[in-house]
C-alpha cells in the first residue's frame, strides 16, 4: 500500500500571487505600515516560515511576538477568502482526473503535505472541490520547516489506517526542491512535477525519485503503486 502525500501550490493548483497580495494586506493590516515582500522567495516554505523571512528582511523580528504572528496569519486567512474567488483558481493539469482515481483504489491513501496552514489549505482545496479526498494531512501551522511535516504526516495516516508507511511506500509530490528534499529523512520516494515556479531541468538538479513535466499522464505515478 502506497502513502500518496500532495504538496498545494504550484502541484494541485496555482493562485497567481494572490496569496503574497493578501499577505502583504495582512501585514500592513497589523503592522501598521506596507512591509513589501518582494526579496522573499515563497515557493516550497511553510506560512510560518515565510512570515518571519518577511519580518526579517524588514528588521523586525525582535519586536514581532506571537500574537502578532497569529494575528498575521488570521488577517492574511480574511484577506484570502475575501479576494480568492473560484476563478482564480486554477487547477493544473491532469489533477481533476488524478486526484480522484488515487483516492478509488484500494491500495492508497492519500494525505496532504503543504507549507499552507491548515485551514488555508482546505480554503483552497474546497475551492476547487478537491478537499474530500484529502482526510489528513501535515501543514505549515504544525511546523514551520517543512522537514519535520512528513514524520507527521506519516503518524497520521497510521492513526487513521492502522498501518506504518515506511521508506518508498511514502510518495510525496511537489514542485520545488523543498518538496523534493523533505523526505529524504524517512527514505520516501519523492516526485517533482514542474507546473509551478521551476523548470524541469532546474528541480532535476534535486535528484527526484520522479520528474514529472505535470500531472496529466497518470501512468508514472500508477507505476509506484504495487
Ligand atoms: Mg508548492
Amino acid at each position: 500500500m502506497k502513502l500518496f502525500l500532495f504538496d498545494i501550490d504550484g502541484t494541485i493548483l496555482r493562485t497567481h500571487n494572490v496569496g503574497r497580495h493578501a499577505l502583504e494586506d495582512a501585514l500592513a493590516e497589523v503592522v501598521g505600515r506596507p512591509l513589501p515582500t518582494a526579496g522573499v522567495s515563497f515557493s516550497g516554505k511553510t506560512d510560518p516560515q515565510i512570515l518571519r523571512e518577511i519580518l526579517e528582511s524588514h528588521g523586525l523580528e525582535e519586536e514581532t511576538h506571537d500574537g502578532d504572528f497569529e494575528r498575521i496569519l488570521d488577517a492574511y486567512m480574511n484577506h484570502m477568502r475575501s479576494v480568492l474567488t473560484p476563478e482564480r483558481f486554477e487547477l493544473l493539469p491532469g489533477v481533476a482526473e488524478l486526484i480522484p482515481r488515487l483516492a478509488s483504489m484500494p491500495d492508497v491513501r492519500l494525505g496532504l503535505l503543504t507549507g499552507n496552514v491548515k485551514p488555508m489549505a482546505y480554503f483552497k482545496l474546497e475551492a476547487v472541490g478537491l478537499a474530500q479526498y484529502f482526510p489528513f494531512g501535515a501543514f505549515g501551522s504544525d511546523h514551520a520547516e517543512r522537514r519535520r511535516l512528513p514524520a507527521l504526516a506519516v503518524e497520521r495516516a497510521r492513526a487513521l489506517t492502522g498501518r506504518t508507511f515506511t521508506g518508498k511506500d511514502v510518495v510525496i509530490i511537489g514542485d520545488t526542491e523543498h518538496d523534493i528534499d523533505c523526505g529524504r529523512g524517512i527514505g520516501a520516494c519523492s516526485v517533482g512535477v514542474c507546473t509551478g515556479r521551476f523548470s524541469c531541468e532546474e528541480l532535476a538538479a534535486h535528484h527526484p525519485d520522479l520528474l514529472l513535466p505535470d500531472l496529466s499522464d497518470p501512468a508514472p505515478l500508477l507505476a509506484l503503486i504495487d
